[in-house]
């Protein structure tokens, strides 16, 4: 079933990044996996490679299970690296890629980006592409040709089916730092990313993708930040390693 569409189904994710050990995150997915079962809004949580699959086994059909990051190549000799079918393997529905510690911690490209986001895709796994400006670029007046470059170049040729990605609008001043975008700027983001898409491809694929905002959403801010137009849910990271707190963000959302 499309979740992407004319009705865009809302969509909250887990990052809990490199955190957790093996007992405390399936704690976690537990207890989220309850507080949040009635909920309409899409779940998502996206554990550290190696406890994807027993988490996996803790999620019910209500609660999808995500991966944070993708190798390009379908296999081979990438040491270390982990390729799209093995996540799908173990029961993954998607896929983070471009995730801004990525592109600052291993120089991630857009060009890397867009390979690892086709390579999900390939393996029947939505990728999460993650784009946003720096603070520096934010007070430069920059944002909307970074956002721009960055959406063109890391899901080039990639945009014609509407369902197979989310865009994750996530400005690095605001990724654990405290400092969310306010609802008027992460807005007019959105509705520059959503134009944009019209222009690559067509205003039909443009009113279906998702896109969700992330940057120090807590549920004190989900709420206002979520009843904005443009705005699909988000991509939470420090909130997600609460049950309490995640869950709350996720029924901020209701559709
Ligand atoms: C993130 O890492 O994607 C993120 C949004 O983190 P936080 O919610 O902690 O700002």
């Amino acid at each position: 079933m499309a979740d992407g569409g004319p009705t865009r189904r809302p969509i909250v994710a887990a990052n809990w990044k490199m955190h957790g050990d093996l007992a405390t995150l399936t704690a976690l997915a537990t207890a989220i996996r309850d507080k949040t079962s009635d909920s309409t809004t899409e779940v998502v949580v996206c554990p550290p490679f190696p406890y994807l699959a027993p988490i996996g086994r803790v999620l019910d059909a209500t609660i999808r299970l995500g991966a944070q990051d993708v190798h390009f190549e379908p296999e081979g000799a990438h040491t270390g690296d982990v390729a799209a079918a093995m996540l799908a393997d173990v029961g993954c529905r998607y896929a983070i890629v471009g995730h801004s510690e990525r592109r600052t911690n291993h120089g991630e490209t857009d060009e890397l980006v867009r390979g690892k986001a086709a390579a999900a895709m390939r393996a029947g796994l939505r990728a999460i592409v993650c784009l946003g400006e720096t603070l520096e670029q934010r007070e430069t007046g920059e944002t909307e040709a970074v956002l721009e470059r960055q959406l063109s170049a890391s899901l080039r040729g990639l945009t014609a089916d509407a369902d197979k990605f989310v865009i994750a609008y996530e400005p690095v001043w605001a990724i654990g730092t405290g400092r969310n975008a306010t609802p008027e700027q992460a807005q007019a983001a959105h509705a520059f990313l959503r134009e944009r898409l019209s222009s690559i491809e067509n205003a039909e694929v443009a009113a279906s993708v998702r896109i969700q905002y992330g940057g120090s959403v807590k549920p004190a801010n989900a709420g206002v930040l979520f009843s904005c137009p443009d705005i699909d849910g988000g991509l939470i990271g420090g909130a997600s390693l609460d049950a309490a707190s995640f869950a709350a963000i996720v029924n901020a959302c209701a559709g």
